[in-house]
């Protein structure tokens, strides 16, 4: 026994802790959970948890099935919405092979390959990311097909009594209760929708955080009858829900991105991470938007952005630099804002970095900074500055991804074969679907 699980085996005797739960994901970032009894812990920080890995997405196939759950005593934390008696906690669990080793289809250790590629090179990554989602009367439409917000607020619109800021104030707290840190909040664009950022973190708790984050969310709409959506784009009509994600790099205590000569105070690490993000955005983009419709979100407006592109506080580039203060050296970073609210952070996580990683390795050089509006721009033009399109569909993306070898080095043979075996069935189910808009459209005219 260390250090940290000792303490987690006194909390739980301390604090009448009644329910250990263990959680991982699975290769599209849904969480999966076991609740352990109090009295198993202990060998579960020994041997591991064993468990079926047969039923996971993407976990193994039937003939090799059994598979360790091994808990991660520095996430351990209680869940603060489950009551003060008979206490439920958690813990993050690493996924390893009967023989001890990591399993290649845990996508928590896809991102610790990066990070420790990182380390090597002497960086450590920091990430904050701003969720967005849509809260929700409920899970289910209303008459007109069409989901029902609990709202019609806009972009940090204050409603006196409203839902929303009460929802906020209640998730906030839970999570900060949680040790997960809340920079701020606001009501987004959409009616109903909300952000949350989250302070930032060492890429790997940030990852853990998000996935604990939905979890909040979901439960204190569900306290108050209401439903939460990280889907990416549930309404044509009004802007999708983004997760962008503020990226830096440390060495040791010093902000490798910045550069007080530099016009923009970037670094060249910094202008080579950003250089890399670029040229690989478009072979991630079926990670980074995973889903048939994530691609509504990305080609339907809502400041999302389609294009491949960086730019100097310009909320249509791929890549934001903002302006921080110039006198603080240690907020250096740049904006990932192709992210959406749907995407497995581990994996996505684990391609944005190993870009960035790549690009400073081979010294790759950025291209100029975009300083108009890229999606006012005609198609000629756009084609003139150099900004490419990502992908158009799920389809488009895979056919791109499927050949990339960087993205099956980052996500290793199995979690890339299986995604690709994953998201192929996705496109195939949706693309025999004919839809309200195809009936509109056609029937009484053909
Ligand atoms: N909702 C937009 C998106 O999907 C982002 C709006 C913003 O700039 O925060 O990316
Ligand atoms: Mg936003
Ligand atoms: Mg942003």
């Amino acid at each position: 026994m260390d250090r940290q699980q000792d303490f987690v085996l006194r909390t739980i005797e301390d604090r009448d802790v009644r329910f250990v739960r263990l959680w991982f994901t699975d290769v599209i970032g849904t969480l999966k959970s076991v609740a352990l009894a109090p009295a198993e812990v202990e060998g579960a920080f020994t041997e591991g948890l064993g468990f079926d890995g047969s039923s996971i997405d993407g976990y193994t196939r039937i003939f090799e099935s059994d598979m360790l759950l091994q808990p991660d005593p520095s996430t351990f934390q209680i869940l603060p919405w489950r009551g003060e008696q008979e206490r439920t906690s958690r813990m993050f669990c690493d996924v390893l092979t009967p023989e001890g080793e990591p399993s290649p289809a845990d996508p928590r250790h896809v991102l610790r390959r990066v990070l420790n590629r990182a380390a090597d090179m002497g960086f450590s990554c920091y990430t904050h990311p701003e969720i967005e989602f849509y809260l929700l009367q409920s899970s289910q439409p209303g008459p007109d097909g069409k989901p029902v917000p609990v709202d019609s607020a806009g972009y940090f619109d204050h409603v006196p009594g409203g839902v929303a800021q009460d929802f906020r104030r209640h998730a906030v707290t839970l999570l900060e209760d949680m040790g997960i840190s809340v920079e701020f909040s606001h009501h987004e664009g959409g009616p109903g929708q909300n952000e949350i950022d989250l302070r930032a973190a060492d890429a790997l708790t940030t990852a853990d955080n998000i996935m604990t984050f939905r979890t909040v969310i979901k439960e204190v709409a569900s306290l108050n009858d209401h439903y939460a959506t990280f889907m990416p784009k549930p309404f044509s009509e009004h802007p999708g829900s983004g997760m962008h994600t503020h990226f830096s790099l440390f060495e040791g205590d010093s902000n490798a991105f910045y550069d007080p000569s530099d016009e923009y105070r970037l670094s060249t690490t910094a202008r080579q991470f950003i250089a890399g993000l670029l040229h690989h955005s478009v072979e991630i983009t079926a990670v980074t938007h995973q889903f048939v419709n994530s691609y509504k979100r990305l080609w339907g407006g809502g400041e999302a952005p389609a294009y491949v592109s960086w730019g100097h506080n310009n909320r249509s580039a791929l890549v934001r630099v903002p302006l921080y203060k110039p006198d603080k050296a240690g907020s250096a970073r740049i904006e990932y804002r192709g992210l959406d609210a749907g995407v497995n952070p581990y994996l996505a996580y684990a391609l944005l970095l190993a870009a960035g990683l790549k690009g400073i390795e081979e010294g790759y050089e950025l291209p100029e900074a975009a300083a108009e509006d890229i999606s006012a721009l005609t198609t000629m033009e756009r084609r003139a500055l150099g900004h490419q399109p990502l992908p158009g569909t799920l389809h488009d993306a895979l056919r791109i991804m499927e050949d990339s070898e960087f993205v099956a080095e980052v996500l290793g043979e199995h979690v890339f074969e299986t995604l690709l075996r994953n998201k192929a069935q996705e496109w195939d189910d949706y693309r025999v679907q004919v839809t309200e808009y195809e009936i509109k459209r056609y029937l009484s005219g053909l």
